[in-house]
């Protein structure tokens, strides 16, 4: 069996986008609107001679905004079972909201290894925003833009290291 790194987070934080950059193509639907991805999507991907599994565990249906942060908590809960890894995304833009703190504490309480991806940082002056998630208790906050393509090797190199 292939290793498996599931990308949890609130909804609009990048997670479709972090996917596609990993899987090389655009198989996430990447949407504006907060919980639109449609599907769980499962890819093989090889990351420096490693082969893993990457699943976007984007909420299955739209939902309503009093339902995200159970949401989310469903696809902690079933990246918790499934994953050897989990990478968890956050959005450097917005700062640590409750749903955050929550998946965290869930997260850390799993005793699964965690990578914290603090997305969004698009450029390299807004580095320094990835130090208000080390208050998640997850240890490294790593900066990335997904969008840009930016900071993913280091990420990467963390989730396979914690493989
Ligand atoms: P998901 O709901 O977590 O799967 O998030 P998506 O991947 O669908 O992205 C939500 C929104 O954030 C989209 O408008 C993306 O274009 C945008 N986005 C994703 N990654 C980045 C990034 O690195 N920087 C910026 N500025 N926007 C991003
Ligand atoms: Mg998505």
């Amino acid at each position: 069996m292939l290793p498996v790194v599931a990308i949890v987070g609130r909804p609009n934080v990048g997670k479709s986008t972090l996917f596609n950059r990993l899987v090389g193509e655009r198989w996430a639907i990447v949407d504006d609107r907060p919980g639109i991805t449609r599907d769980r999507l499962y890819r093989e991907i090889e990351w420096l001679n490693r082969r893993l599994v990457v699943v976007d565990t984007g909420g299955i249906e739209p939902y309503p905004a009093d339902e995200i942060g159970k949401n989310v908590r469903a696809q902690a809960e079933l990246a918790i079972d499934e994953a050897d890894v989990v990478l968890f995304v956050v959005d450097g833009q917005t700062g640590p909201l409750a749903d955050d703190v929550d998946v965290a504490e869930k997260l850390r309480r799993s005793g699964k290894p965690i990578v914290l991806a603090v997305n969004k940082i698009d450029h390299p002056k807004h580095l320094e925003r990835r130090y208000d998630f080390y208050a998640l208790g997850l240890g490294e906050p790593y900066g990335i833009s997904a969008a840009h393509g930016t900071g993913i090797g280091e990420l990467m190199d963390a989730v396979l290291a914690a493989l």
